[in-house]
């Protein structure tokens, strides 16, 4: 519900829910599905556009309802054409999305909660704690409400947040992404991101066909527990033994993220101790320079350290890649710009 109306949301739910709410209000069972083709077709931002719903149906929604749209409230525009987007969830939290256009790829790097639980040292977006999940509504919100929208190739579920974390609503955001009667995306353009939390990698392995992304960062458990505190709740191990049950022989792939920092991750041997654990899983290794962030004691490695790094593990035989900064003129690192605008609205309120 809007704690400003009091309504609850269409956004984000699915055809059988919408079917279900249409009866329970007394409408045809076929209003769920021009609910749902006004919602992810016709992408409409308020009940009174939904034209073939009956006048009087369409004023009993808008009793309960409302669509749930939301715009952002900034953004900024880097140089590269990298734009980030800040949305204002019910909550009051505040949420990041990116677009990162390259080539003929239009990407769009969504949040699935208002900061994270996990803690990992080298994350604003940890800095901030954590204030609550998202909707499914208020992540499908992110991918209509951007400006670019319609150009869009590919989703990320990159964004602050550990979306496992919030498995239920993902999944469902996920439902509506890849459904006919949603968005109709191919699962094959969506990847999301984990640190690895049992339970929901569990259902996103076994309840969807979407790439996943692992945030890796440090073969060596030790050294992965200072980085990340979840490699306490499910160690990198577990989760390898996860994904080797799982099937990524086909289309469906699997990568690992590894943000290289200067004197911390990488030496030769963590560089061996990486290809030793992940042989036998067919899988593309990214390394990512590291944005620098304020008052923590990790730095990036120069770009001649990263290439040797990817030479170690090419020699190994991994498809390795460096990922490319974008953004670097705006609040380039995930959760920098949301905290950027909490600390100004605090500031605001107690001047
Ligand atoms: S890196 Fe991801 S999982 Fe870790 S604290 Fe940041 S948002 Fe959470």
């Amino acid at each position: 519900m809007t704690p400003t109306t009091g309504k609850k949301i269409l956004l984000g739910l699915s055809l059988e829910q919408l079917t279900q709410l249409a009866e329970e209000l007394g409408m045809p069972r076929f209003t769920g599905k021009q609910l749902a083709g006004w919602l992810y077709d016709k992408r409409v931002t308020t009940i009174e556009e939904m034209s073939n719903i009956s006048k009087a149906n369409r004023e009993r929604l808008s009793e309960l309802y409302e669509v749930g749209r939301s715009a952002p409230v900034t953004s900024e525009l880097s140089k590269d054409g990298t734009r980030k987007y800040l949305f204002r969830v019910r909550s009051g939290g505040l949420v990041e999305a990116v677009f990162i256009p390259d080539g003929d790829r239009a990407t769009l790097c969504i949040s699935s909660q208002v900061g994270c639980k996990m803690d990992c040292l080298f994350c604003m977006t940890g800095k901030q704690g954590f204030k609550g999940n998202l909707s499914a509504g208020e992540i499908i919100n992110q991918v209509l409400s951007v400006e670019e929208s319609a150009e869009l190739t590919n989703i990320v579920y990159m964004g602050m947040g550990e979306p496992l974390d919030n498995a239920t609503n993902v999944l469902e955001s996920i439902a509506v992404m890849t459904s006919s009667w949603g968005l109709a995306w191919s699962p094959k353009r969506i990847t999301l991101s984990t640190v690895g939390v049992r339970r929901g990698l569990e259902r996103f392995l076994s309840e969807t066909s979407c790439h996943l992304a692992v945030s890796l960062h440090n073969p060596f458990h030790e050294g992965r527990l200072e980085l990340m505190p979840a490699e306490g709740g499910l160690p990198l191990e577990q989760t390898l033994e996860m994904i080797r049950q799982a099937d990524f022989t086909g289309q469906r792939r699997v990568s690992f993220e590894y943000i290289v920092f200067e004197g911390v991750n990488d030496s030769r041997a963590h560089a061996e101790e990486l290809a030793r654990l992940l042989r036998g899983i067919p899988c593309r290794i990214n390394l990512i320079p590291f944005h620098q962030i304020p008052n923590v004691p990790l730095r990036p490695l120069a770009a001649a350290g990263m290439e040797q790094f990817k030479r170690w593990l090419e020699a190994r035989g991994y498809t390795t890649t460096i990922r490319t900064s974008r953004g670097e003129d705006i609040s380039a690192a995930c959760g920098m710009l949301s905290t950027k605008e909490q600390m100004a609205e605090a500031s605001a309120s107690v001047s």
